[in-house]
């Protein structure tokens, strides 16, 4: 369970992120949606600790993450992020990007690591790719690894921020679909998504921001049936 009590964020005198109150039970998939510049990626940084929140606090199980000598590395490893590009490292091979983390952050053993890695790239129907490079694989295979190494450190919480966004449309539901499976083995995710048919599909919870705060959240049956805001109803209407 991630929960969030009162959350606000600035960047310098511009907040950003205002009094958001939100739980992410353990176990469900969370969809965030919102126009662009609502505050949905700053949202998904605080909860791995790349920003840190102005004010409130956020909880991981019952740790409170953000409270002052918090273990910032460690609480990074109980939280995997992906994101729009991938990020994965050029020069390495897909074995070794899905191991190098497992072998530097939490030190496990070269062999463990690669067996851990082979299962995660099997996950994603990428078993037979372990010795390519990131440019010799689409971009939908590279987001399938950048799935598999953060799945490698066996995290607590998946956290998406438009991971389908840079995709080509017929690589789009590959990846979907190891979310899908993802969601349904029981993960927390936390999901900032464009694509509705997924929130109402897989979702248990869809939130709605819009300028930095949480106008809606509701489950996707009545979050997409009958919104309760104006402003819900206007920004479905334009998306859907
Ligand atoms: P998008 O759908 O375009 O990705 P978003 O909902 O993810 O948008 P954020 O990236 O969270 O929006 O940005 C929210 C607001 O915070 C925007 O106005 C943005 O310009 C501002 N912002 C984000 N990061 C920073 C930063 N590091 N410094 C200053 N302002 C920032
Ligand atoms: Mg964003």
């Amino acid at each position: 369970t991630v929960r969030y009590e009162h959350i606000d964020k600035s960047f310098g005198n511009t907040p950003v992120l205002h009094d958001i109150v939100l739980e992410a039970p353990g176990g469900t998939t969370t969809c965030i949606i919102g126009p662009s510049g609502s505050g949905k990626s700053t949202l998904l940084r605080c909860t791995n600790l790349l920003e840190i929140p102005s004010a409130g606090r956020i909880f991981i199980g019952d740790q409170a993450i953000t409270d002052k000598g918090a273990d910032v590395d460690r609480i990074r490893t109980r939280v995997g992020m992906v994101f729009q590009n991938f990020h994965l490292f050029p020069h390495h091979t897909v074995l070794d990007n899905v191991t190098l983390a497992q072998q530097q952050v939490l030190g496990v053993s070269r062999d463990e690591a690669v067996e851990t890695a082979r299962a995660n790239l099997a996950a994603v129907g990428l078993a037979a790719y372990e010795s390519r490079r990131p440019s010799q694989l689409s971009g939908g295979q590279q987001q399938r690894v950048a799935i598999a190494r953060s799945l490698a450190m066996n995290p607590e919480v998946m956290l998406f921020d438009e991971a389908t966004s840079a995709l080509d449309p017929e690589l789009v539901k590959g990846v979907l679909a190891v979310m899908r499976d993802l969601a349904s083995r029981g993960m927390t995710m936390i999901v900032v998504t464009h694509e509705m048919r997924f929130a109402r599909e897989v979702a248990e919870q869809v939130v709605f921001l819009d300028h930095g705060r949480l106008v809606e959240a509701a489950h996707p049956t009545e979050f997409f049936e009958s919104p309760r805001s104006d402003r819900l109803r206007s920004f479905l209407d334009e998306v859907l």
